[in-house]
């Protein structure tokens, strides 16, 4: 596995360094979301919030300007308390120990394994859906990696395997590019790359696989069967409308308040005309009196979790704007409408309404 991952790993950005912080910043922006779309979110984000000081002190809707379209924010509004936890508490460096490594909001076990391996070549096991994947074939594990004994096997046998590599002492043969600590950080990124490239949900490449003549799931021809995931949750379909409020020039928008769902992120007035789920957007009745105009503008599908989301968005020329909209409203133009975060969906269809302005 060492040696394959040292002629076959992927020539990532994220691996060109052993900062713990850009190793923490790439740990995090992957969870839940690919590779192709993490790599340049990172790059930007490198450039802009280059250290644990910077993000500490960077006004939070800046940071979640950086982090529009990656969706899960609660992800880098950890991101930035853990970054003012560390100048708190480590003086702002990035801390070594594994525990404190754990102890720093957002970061779980997978996290501060991975964090602890790349950057420090701890011997810190860690089990994601690829490594899952890998280890579960290798060894025909037919049980739920979701039950409890099977997840705590699967850690075991990830923590014997990285122990195992902190033995090992012959050098490994360097990809150009790939800045390694050591044999700990290889095992472990050989796991997920073999799980990503090679041991993938999908049409395994069995004939690639470094390790096929140990698979038992090969042997068995149990392949496709495993991981053994259960039962997927049903999909719930939601539908929500949207409105891009026009009046002289200007689109009204709303800040989503604290403690919900994309909080501090902005949105066009919207309302669920689905499910229980959610309530109308204050006013938008009020607003709808003055409509002059209403066209349909896009539709807008997305997913989260098991969700299965559309947006309907209309734009709405008003004849004058209502009274008392609550604070939480403003008017702005375009350019003002393009330097504010969005959730992913509003995003889009401010985008839209950008094509449909000019
Ligand atoms: S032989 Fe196939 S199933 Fe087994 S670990 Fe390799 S890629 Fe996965």
């Amino acid at each position: 596995m060492l040696e394959w991952f040292a002629h076959n790993a992927r020539d990532l950005p994220w691996r060109r360094t052993l900062d713990p912080y850009a190793i923490w910043i790439s740990e995090i922006m992957l969870q839940q979301t690919q590779v192709k779309t993490v790599i340049p979110y990172w790059q930007r984000w490198m450039r802009e919030l280059p250290n644990v000081a910077v993000l500490a002190a960077a006004p939070e809707q800046r940071v979640l300007k950086l982090w529009e379209g990656l969706g899960y924010y609660t992800r880098v509004r950890n991101l930035q308390k853990a970054a003012q936890h560390i100048v708190a508490t480590h003086a702002g460096q990035f801390p070594r120990d594994f525990d404190a490594v754990l102890a720093l909001p957002g970061v779980g076990r997978y996290t501060a394994g991975a964090i602890s391996s790349i950057a420090f070549n701890a011997p810190a096991p860690i089990l994601d859906g690829n490594v899952i994947r890998v280890l579960t074939r290798l060894l025909a594990i037919a049980e739920s990696p979701g039950e409890k004994a099977t997840n705590e096997l699967l850690w075991r046998l990830a923590t014997r395997l990285v122990e195992a590599a902190a033995a090992h002492s012959s050098p490994i043969t360097n990809h150009s590019s790939l800045l390694l600590s050591g044999s700990c950080s290889a095992l472990n990124q050989s796991l997920m790359e073999l799980g990503a490239t090679v041991c993938t949900p999908q049409n395994a490449q069995c004939l690639l696989c470094p390790v096929r003549a140990h698979c038992a799931a090969r042997r068995e021809g149990r392949v496709d069967e495993l991981p053994n995931l259960g039962p997927r949750a049903a999909a719930t379909s939601r539908e929500f409308h949207a409105f891009a409020v026009e009046h002289s020039g200007k689109f009204l928008v709303a800040q989503r308040p604290g403690g919900v769902v994309n909080a501090g992120l902005w949105e066009f007035p919207n309302l669920e005309v689905t499910g229980t789920h959610g309530a109308p957007a204050a006013s938008l009745e009020q607003l709808l009196q003055f409509a002059a105009r209403c066209e349909p503008l896009c539709v807008v599908k997305h997913s989260i979790t098991r969700y299965r989301i559309t947006q309907r968005a209309f734009h709405i020329r008003l004849t004058r704007p209502p009274d008392d909209l609550g604070s939480q409203f403003r008017w702005l133009a375009l350019p003002g409408l393009h330097a504010l975060p969005f959730s992913s969906a509003h995003k889009r269809i401010l985008a839209r309404l950008a094509e449909t302005s000019r």
